[in-house]
């Protein structure tokens, strides 16, 4: 089979890693990639948005399955172009089409999806510039921490928390005045939820559903969880706190809901579902949906994976998930997330990186890495995820701090303490 992946970061990286693995892989493609996929699969110089040239390249190189890595050409609809073409629409996809792809584009609409579902989440109102005073009122009747949510997309940006009552009015005003443009025209005012937040992976094809091993991930640039948010410096998979009883909570009362849901609204979900979740006191609520996989959480799951991945996306594309059988490693993994000098603010690209021919333990996945005159440089804030194994999340962590002392770029910066919240519990 000839795969595509679609993207350019660590988790696309540890898609087409773990894809190369399967007997059933031959020619194996990544569009655009960086110079980690460059190393498992032949790179094309293709943009993730650009849709007429990534059908081309479909059609040119006899591609039978395409996995969408990140949400945006979702969001845009690849599926629906694909599936509009004559000569495209019978290319297998694992990514849905636009009308599924809002649960992750649009706050409003996952939220009124959850709420139809009887799926627990956060309460909230939903506010425009029509309902302004009602939001205002809103704000008064709900306990802080405030928090105000973009309805779309806007880059992990769009979620403002805040104790300060005077400050979510003037960021709810701000944000319906354009702040985050077209994404935040509407604004959603919701509860507060407090518990501790992990990160469960479903494959479906829109019938059958296989959960994938859960994780926990790291936003936050600085050590314990401080400072602005980021793409996520770290991830660790299994969570201890997500035991057996919480997981069948999960499958019970979010799952399961979903899938159904999907269904009842007619929805045909083919692809990556990524349920971000708090856990207050061993009861699930939904807080956001994602309609492809996590990064850096694939770097952590994809290594845990036992089974054919291949064989497991080809027959979700094909409606056929209920035939293959999830076999997991019962080995912890960790990743850690090494950053540009900088991130994430504003940061510079291009510096030489040494190190990475190294026999590394675990995998060094790449994100924002480019080859140049043969030399790797860094091509962007979230450079390179170092991901351990272990029988416990010490060791995998040794593996995924001794592998980063062997690389070095001027700048490089990465969080010592993933992990650490766990080990304390
Ligand atoms: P992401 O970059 O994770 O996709 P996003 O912009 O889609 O983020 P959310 O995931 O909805 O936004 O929120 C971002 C983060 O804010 C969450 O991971 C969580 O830590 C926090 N958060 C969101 N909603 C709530 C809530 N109701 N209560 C407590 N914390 C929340």
């Amino acid at each position: 089979m000839n795969v595509l992946v679609i993207g350019a970061g660590g988790r696309e990286h540890a898609l087409a890693w773990k894809i190369k693995q399967s007997p059933k892989c031959n020619d194996l493609y990544v569009a655009p990639g960086n110079a980690g996929t460059a190393a498992v699969a032949q790179n094309l110089t293709i943009g993730v948005n650009d849709f007429e040239a990534l059908g081309q390249a479909v059609l040119d190189k006899d591609i039978d399955l395409v996995i969408v890595g990140p949400e945006e050409p979702l969001v845009k609809g690849i599926r629906n172009y694909f599936a509009a073409k004559d000569e495209l629409k019978n290319i297998l996809m694992v990514g849905p089409d636009q009308v599924g792809a809002q649960l992750e584009g649009s706050k409003d609409f996952s939220k009124e999806f959850m709420v139809r579902n009887q799926i627990p989440t956060a309460g909230s109102l939903t506010v425009t510039a029509e309902n302004l005073s009602e939001g205002l009122d809103f704000l008064k009747k709900v306990e802080a921490p405030y928090v105000l949510k973009a309805d779309g997309l806007a880059a992990g940006k769009g979620v403002i928390i805040t104790s300060d009552i005077k400050e979510a009015e003037a960021s709810l005003k701000e944000m319906l005045d354009g702040q985050f443009g077209a994404a935040s025209q509407k604004v959603l005012i919701e509860e507060y939820l407090h518990g501790i937040e992990l990160s469960v992976f479903v494959l479906t094809d829109g019938k059958s559903y296989m959960t994938l091993p859960e994780a926990k991930d790291y936003k936050r640039i600085g050590e314990g969880d401080t400072g602005p948010n980021t793409g996520g410096m770290g991830a660790v998979s299994p969570v201890s706190f997500a035991d057996d009883a919480f997981m069948k909570k999960v499958e019970d009362q979010v799952i399961k809901p979903t899938v159904d849901g999907l269904n009842k609204d007619g929805i045909d979900f083919i692809g990556f579902l990524f349920i971000g979740l708090m856990n207050i006191k061993g009861e699930p609520f939904v807080i956001e949906y994602n309609v492809r996989m996590g990064d850096p959480e694939t770097e952590v799951v994809m290594p845990r994976i036992q089974s054919d991945m291949l064989s497991h996306l080809a027959a979700a594309a094909k409606g056929e998930l209920d035939k293959e059988q999830l076999e997991i490693k019962p080995e912890t993994a960790t990743t850690v997330v090494a950053v540009a000098e900088g991130y994430p603010g504003s940061y510079e690209k291009g510096r030489v990186m040494k190190g990475l021919d190294h026999d590394f333990k675990g995998i060094v996945f790449h994100a924002g890495t480019a080859v140049s005159d043969g030399q790797i440089l860094t091509n962007g804030g979230r450079v390179l995820a170092s991901t351990g194994l272990g029988s416990d999340i010490q060791s995998a962590l040794g593996q995924s701090y001794e592998n980063l002392q062997s690389i070095q770029w001027e700048g490089m910066n990465f969080r010592k303490d993933i992990g650490q919240d766990l080990l304390a519990l």
